[in-house]
């Protein structure tokens, strides 16, 4: 039941190009207003390397657009995680019982260039960029903005979809008529990204099919593999105070720290002293909007809507999986009120049952994935999920390997934990009663 419609799209991030292109297929007439320049004529080729995880949500969404062969094509598969000990043992745990299984590191300039690419090759997508936005109205959908030569114009649409991250102009315009913005929640700690480069002949200096993570309780650094043999690795430590950002601030103090923590990464960062001081800091947190959409005209998707902490690597593939929900109830719903309704109503608590796992994932990867208890818990789990397949699978998997809706993997988490428990107390019940029974009190 698909119409033509005006689309405008604030944001030619990750998800804003990838709307389009299924808005695009739909037959609608689309506008992505991006506020930076086009990454495909310079930026991102000379600048750092920046990856993300890929997994199955944001790969059903790039196979809709006809780019998941060309994506997978460029990534680097990372089947689980890598534990380093600050002897610089390492100590492999796969993520899945399944052979093959896995998620993929992917270079967040190429994807995104990709991505524009596949926008631009639409003749009903136009791309603005170098854009400045100075008025959004939410009630008609009409967005006034300048161009790179500071000439003014007004588009008027039918549909605005707010893609424009988690500092969201439109989430703000739509917070300013209808309050719905319960904030940004940051956490105490920030991130650096750094660089363990190629060795000789483009070689990956670290077993490369692996999410690599050095936990150290309230802190932790993490290296994911990139295609062209180098590593990227991120900090997430404590903005300020005890082993911090702040703390850590000279030349001496970070070779100090890093040698104290991180001592087998060391030798493989010719460049630690520079990149460390040269690279931003960024903040972490939590954005908590109520609803996602204003009316029949206004929408966000992605971080506009949840930005989240990355610890489950999943704001993109929500972002993602938010463009196939949109895409698919325009198309099914004549009524444009009752489809961004209906996005609303499976988006909103699934972006809340994300930013949920990724907040708890944080204290999982950085306090308990150096825990011996904790690894053998993870033990339990993957062979409860070998011996009931269908049953038992743990929720990392359920979130990383499949599609179904977050929201919905909280309550059948939930449900599972309730069995396991069930099932170990009848378990300790029985052994209790056969004791007794050998011991004849009973
Ligand atoms: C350190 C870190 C690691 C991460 N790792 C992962 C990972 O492993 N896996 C994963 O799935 N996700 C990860 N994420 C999250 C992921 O980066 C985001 O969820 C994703 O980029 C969201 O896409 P988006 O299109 O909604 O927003 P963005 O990618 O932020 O794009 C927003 C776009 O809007 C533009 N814009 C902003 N304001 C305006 C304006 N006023 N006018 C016009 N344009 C505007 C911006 O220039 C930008 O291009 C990570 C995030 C961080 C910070």
């Amino acid at each position: 039941m698909s119409q033509q419609r005006r689309i405008t799209i604030i944001g030619g991030g990750l998800a804003g190009p990838l709307l389009a292109c299924l808005l695009a297929d739909d037959g609608n007439e689309v506008h992505i207003l991006e506020r930076r320049g086009d990454p495909r004529a310079a930026g991102y080729q000379g600048g750092r390397s920046i990856n993300l995880a890929l997994s199955a949500r944001g790969l059903q969404a790039l196979d809709q657009v006809g780019l998941k062969r060309e994506v997978l094509a460029t990534v680097v598969p990372m089947r689980g995680r890598m534990m380093h000990d600050t002897n610089g043992r390492m100590a492999f745990s796969p993520y899945s019982v399944i052979e093959g299984q896995a998620i993929n590191s992917v270079s967040r300039g190429g994807l995104n260039c990709m991505l524009l690419d596949a926008a631009c090759s639409r003749s009903n997508v136009r791309v603005s960029f170098e854009v400045q936005i100075t008025d959004i109205n939410v009630e008609t959908g009409s967005v006034t903005w300048t161009d790179a030569d500071g000439v003014s114009a007004i588009t008027e649409a039918d549909l605005l979809v707010g893609a424009d991250g988690a500092g969201s102009a439109v989430r703000a315009a739509m917070h300013a008529a209808t309050p719905v913005d319960a904030g940004t929640e940051f956490v105490q700690s920030s991130y650096k990204e750094l660089t363990i480069p190629a060795g000789p002949g483009g070689a990956w200096q670290l077993p490369e099919h692996a999410l690599h993570i050095w936990p150290r309780g309230h802190y932790m650094m993490i290296g994911l593999p990139n295609a062209d043999g180098s590593f990227t690795c991120t900090c997430f430590w404590p903005t300020k105070g005890r082993d911090s950002f702040e703390e850590v601030a000279t030349p001496e103090a970070i070779v100090a720290f890093f040698k104290k923590n991180f001592a087998d990464a060391v030798p493989l960062m010719p460049d630690l002293v520079e990149d460390y001081l040269a690279n931003p800091v960024g903040p972490l947190g939590t954005v908590r909007c109520e609803q996602y959409h204003h009316g029949s005209t206004t929408v966000l998707i992605g971080d506009a809507a949840h930005a989240i902490v990355p610890f489950f690597g999943q704001g993109m593939n929500a972002a993602f999986q938010d463009c196939l929900r949109l895409a698919a109830t325009l198309r099914d719903c004549a009524d444009q009120g009752e489809a961004l309704a209906a996005y609303n109503h499976t988006q909103q608590p699934d972006g809340a049952a994300i930013a949920e796992f990724s907040l708890e994932n944080f204290i999982e990867m950085r306090d308990k994935t150096g825990s011996r208890i904790f690894r053998l818990r993870q033990r339990i789990g993957k062979q409860l999920n070998r011996l009931f397949p269908t049953w038992y699978v743990p929720r990392y998997n359920l979130v990383s390997f499949t599609t179904i809706p977050y929201a919905q993997v909280k309550r059948r988490t939930q449900r599972q934990q309730w069995w396991v428990l069930g099932m170990s107390l009848a378990f300790i019940a029985g052994v209790i009663l056969m004791i007794l029974w050998i011991l004849g009190t009973i």
